[in-house]
């Protein structure tokens, strides 16, 4: 399919961003670690699609996989019929989450997974007969995808003022960045354990008897990348394990290998209640996404109160089978390729360059964590008649480097795939680029 000469009148009926409606440009296709424009430019992929290529893109296996599945059985009903993709990749992702975490509910997203899992929590307190635990914590500069559950618990006040009263009875940690006890930290910042304490002062406003969950990301990503600081997730499961909260790690980014093993609960030594996961999890080929949770739990929710009901939960997409082979093969690629060891061996490399930027002109901060970068932009609206960050949206564009930027910070996030020298040629084109705007 190639695009007509008048572009805009193709695109309009498609509700694009207004980052693409600055400036449209098509992409025809892409291998490993590069994206290609229809006219063949190779542009380099720095945020690994939208932090879900953790295998690069167009992998044969994974396309094999897809294509075979979808010759054998196209669509299966979860509500009626397992199939063998499904247990088998549920089965490998039980075997990599930490602790007891070993039932998984799929879903399509990430946003769904959020959902599902406040579901769960909810339900598993109604069915322990403790049905006023009805209150979720979330964190400011929380990310937890868009659907309403999300946006309630989610720490972006713009984004769920428009939309009424939400889901009632929420509060929000207050987030962990602090530019001036923090800057240019590697890894988890020395500062700011003693933050999750604020879970303490909740409790004591609202009692422990109302609370069913906390929800936090172990690296907020999406709002500027902010790893916890050290220690403190740890102290918010102390917290919970006083109060009988359940805590729950939405793992949508930091899932599969991005801060060096398979999930971040593993890197930080912290077993969370359950884990919500979805793009890398078939490094962002089908949609899908899903819930860990520990048998317990599990049942609770299935079962409802008094196992009178069976709950009717599942999406029709649950578990599709182009999504399971789809993951399964992502998974071996990760296994195979030693993506999640390779990611922890490249930390220092990549912390090296993207540090190696700190001098630049306009850099006000920079974070790195895994094989994620955050660089801190000051925010100029003289200079273009535009904030920095769009300046540098045309900057990467006219560079060939595929980057994320929300608001002045610049998320980088790589591939897993990334070599040496494919991390210098991305910090190359990084600095040219925030150069050429200052
Ligand atoms: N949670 C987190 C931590 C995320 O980063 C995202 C997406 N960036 C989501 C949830 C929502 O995922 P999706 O866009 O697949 O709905």
């Amino acid at each position: 399919l190639s695009a007509p000469n008048d572009l805009e009148a193709w695109w309009l009926p498609f509700t694009a961003n207004r980052s693409f409606k600055a400036r449209p440009r098509m992409i025809a296709r892409a291998k490993d670690m590069h994206y290609y424009t229809p006219e063949g430019r190779a542009v380099l992929d720095g945020a690994a699609g939208l932090w879900c290529c953790n295998a690069g893109h167009n992998r044969d296996e994974i396309t094999a996989a897809i294509q075979a599945q979808a010759a054998e059985l196209d669509y299966s009903p979860a509500f009626q019929f397992g199939h063998a993709a499904g247990f088998a990749i549920a089965s490998r992702i039980a075997q990599l989450a930490p602790g007891d975490l070993d039932h998984v509910f799929f879903c399509n997203s990430g946003s769904e997974a959020v959902d599902t899992a406040l579901k769960i929590a909810l339900a598993y307190w109604n069915v322990q007969g403790q049905g006023s635990r009805t209150r979720l914590i979330g964190r400011e500069r929380g990310y937890h995808g868009v659907g309403f559950g999300g946006i309630s618990v989610g720490g972006i006040v713009k984004n769920r003022q428009f939309f009424g009263s939400l889901l009632a009875g929420v509060d929000h940690l207050p987030h962990t960045y602090n530019r001036a006890e923090q800057a240019f930290s590697r890894g988890e910042p020395e500062w700011g354990a003693h933050l999750a304490d604020e879970l303490e002062r909740i409790v004591a406003l609202h009692d422990a008897s109302t609370i069913a969950a906390v929800i936090v990301e172990p690296m907020a990503g999406s709002t500027g990348v902010i790893p916890a600081p050290k220690g403190y997730l740890q102290r918010l499961r102390q917290i919970c394990d006083k109060y009988g909260i359940l805590l729950i790690f939405d793992e949508v980014i930091t899932g599969f290998g991005r801060l060096g093993t398979a999930f971040a609960a593993e890197r930080y030594g912290v077993i969370p209640d359950m884990i919500t996961f979805a793009k890398g999890v078939n490094s962002g080929t089908v949609p899908m996404g899903g819930v860990l949770v520990r048998k317990g739990i599990h049942d609770a929710f299935m079962k409802g109160p008094d196992n009178m009901i069976e709950l009717f939960h599942g999406y029709t997409y649950s578990g599709h089978p182009l999504a399971c082979a789809s993951a399964l093969a992502a998974q071996d690629i990760y296994r195979d390729e030693k993506l999640f060891e390779r990611a922890k061996a490249l930390e220092p490399v990549w912390a090296d360059a993207i540090h190696g930027l700190k001098d630049l002109p306009n850099v006000l901060d920079i974070r790195t964590v895994g094989l994620v970068g955050a660089i801190d932009l000051a925010s100029r609206p003289d200079a273009f008649g535009a904030r920095a960050f769009e300046a540098m949206d045309r900057g990467f564009h006219d560079h060939d480097l595929m980057i994320r930027i929300t608001g002045d910070t610049i998320a980088i996030s790589p591939p897993l795939i990334i070599t040496e020298v494919q991390i210098g040629e991305l910090a190359d084109k990084l600095g040219k680029v925030i150069r050429a705007v200052a």
